[in-house]
C-alpha cells in the first residue's frame, strides 16, 4: 500500500483493519473501523493508506492486482461525508490492531 490518503483523519477508539481483494488477496486499504459489525462501507477519512491513489477521490475502487470492482464512492448528503460502499463478497478484512 504505497498511497497515503490525503483525507485521512485519526479516529480515537477505532481498530485498524486491512482490507484485501477476495479474488487475488492484494491488500487494498488500511482502515480505521469503529463498529464491530461487518464492513459495509469505508469512510474516506478513515482510510489510512491504500494501494489505490485516493487523492482525486476515484468514483470506484478497482483492485490493482486483478482489476475487480471492489467499491463505489457515494456522498452521504446529511453529513457531507464521502464513503466507499463495498461490493459484497469482493473483499476480505482482517484485524491488525485493537
Ligand atoms: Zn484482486
Amino acid at each position: 500500500m504505497i498511497h497515503r490518503n490525503p483525507y485521512y483523519r485519526r479516529i480515537r477508539g477505532s481498530h485498524i483493519i486491512i482490507v484485501c481483494c477476495a479474488y487475488c488477496k492484494t491488500d487494498i486499504a488500511m482502515y480505521q473501523k469503529v463498529s464491530k459489525g461487518n464492513l459495509l462501507r469505508m469512510y474516506l477519512r478513515r482510510i489510512i493508506k491504500s494501494s489505490v491513489n485516493l487523492s482525486e477521490k476515484p468514483g470506484a475502487l478497482f483492485c490493482p492486482g486483478c482489476n475487480e470492482h471492489l467499491a463505489t464512492r457515494i456522498t452521504l448528503k446529511r453529513r457531507n461525508k464521502e464513503a466507499y460502499v463495498m461490493v459484497r463478497g469482493a473483499f476480505n478484512s482482517r484485524l491488525i490492531r485493537q
